[in-house]
């Protein structure tokens, strides 16, 4: 059970003149049960490689495994039993909700892939409570909804499949601060429930408080798959490629450079307050 690329590359509008390789020679193998960010500037081909997860995009060369279901750039009969498995967060999923209430839209995706009426519609009270929102909101319209409870709801919709693997692009774009770690805790218990996680993200601080492992993204290549301590610890290597350390470990290398003495590896503002309070 697990996810590798093996040399994957992908070519949007092969044979055409303005052919363009987004995904060079891509090989990775994704960790059974982690929590990895995708990391890397925009255009690198992240949401690209996050594609091929799923089978919405085949590797033009190459193979992707997804716990024994391989994807080539043969056409399938069928996805089903794959995209059953792999739940896909899009960047702003608000805007694919569609139907008349929030249940119904929730129950789409179940429904579509086998799940009995009633079955789905359990998992889809239980997948609410989830995402933070209570039954309530059941019957109403998903449109008059504000934008933070539209992300919830199409998020529930992705839930109530019972997903194995998760993948977000973006997950907490646009959303406050609270939202965002509502979101986060939300994301981190499922994968201490054993959903393997891969979230592309620029946000530095929820790498370094949420995930496991990293993979960094440039020109269509794999630059690195490293633990998130490790990457942290490459500042420079780092800032070359335009990617911020979390405040909080920018915090903790000001304060060791003026004599402070300070684990590097603490993730939050408050973990940090808690060490500093016993200092100073
Ligand atoms: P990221 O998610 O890292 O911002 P993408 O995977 O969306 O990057 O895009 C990688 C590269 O592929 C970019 O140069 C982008 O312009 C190009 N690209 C993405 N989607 C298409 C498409 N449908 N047709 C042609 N080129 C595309
Ligand atoms: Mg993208």
């Amino acid at each position: 059970m697990s996810i590798q690329f093996k040399k994957v590359n992908y070519i949007y509008n092969e044979n055409a003149p303005f052919a363009f390789m987004a995904l060079k020679d891509v090989s990775i193998n994704v960790k059974d049960g982690s929590f990895t960010a995708i990391i890397g500037h925009t255009g690198s081909g992240k949401s690209t490689l996050l594609q091929h997860i799923n089978g919405l995009l085949l590797p033009t060369l190459g193979e992707v495994d997804v716990n024994g279901f391989i994807l080539t750039n043969k056409k399938l009969k069928s996805l089903k039993n794959l995209r059953k498995q792999v739940g896909m967060v899009f960047q702003f999923p608000e805007y694919q909700l569609f139907e008349e209430t929030v249940e119904k839209d929730i129950m789409y995706g179940p429904v579509n892939f086998g799940m009995s009426e009633s079955e789905a519609k359990e998992n889809a009270k239980k997948a609410l409570s989830l995402v933070g929102l209570d039954a309530s909101y059941l019957n109403r319209s998903p449109f008059e909804l504000s934008g933070g409870q539209k992300r919830r709801v199409a998020i529930a919709g992705i839930l109530a499949m019972n997903p194995k693997i998760l993948v977000l692009d973006e997950p907490t774009a646009g959303l406050d601060y609270r939202g965002r770690n509502e979101m986060m805790r939300l994301f981190k218990s499922l994968n201490e429930s054993g959903v393997t996680i891969l979230m592309v993200t620029h946000d530095m601080n929820l790498v370094l408080e949420y995930c496991d492992d990293a993979i960094v993204v440039s020109h269509g290549k794999i630059e690195k798959h490293v633990s998130v301590k490790e990457l942290f610890s490459q500042g420079a290597y780092l800032s070359n490629l335009y990617i911020d350390l979390p405040t909080v470990t920018q915090f903790i290398y000001e304060l060791n450079a003026n004599g402070f003495n300070i684990d590097t590896n603490i993730k939050t503002v408050e973990a940090l307050a808690d060490v500093l309070g016993g200092i100073l």
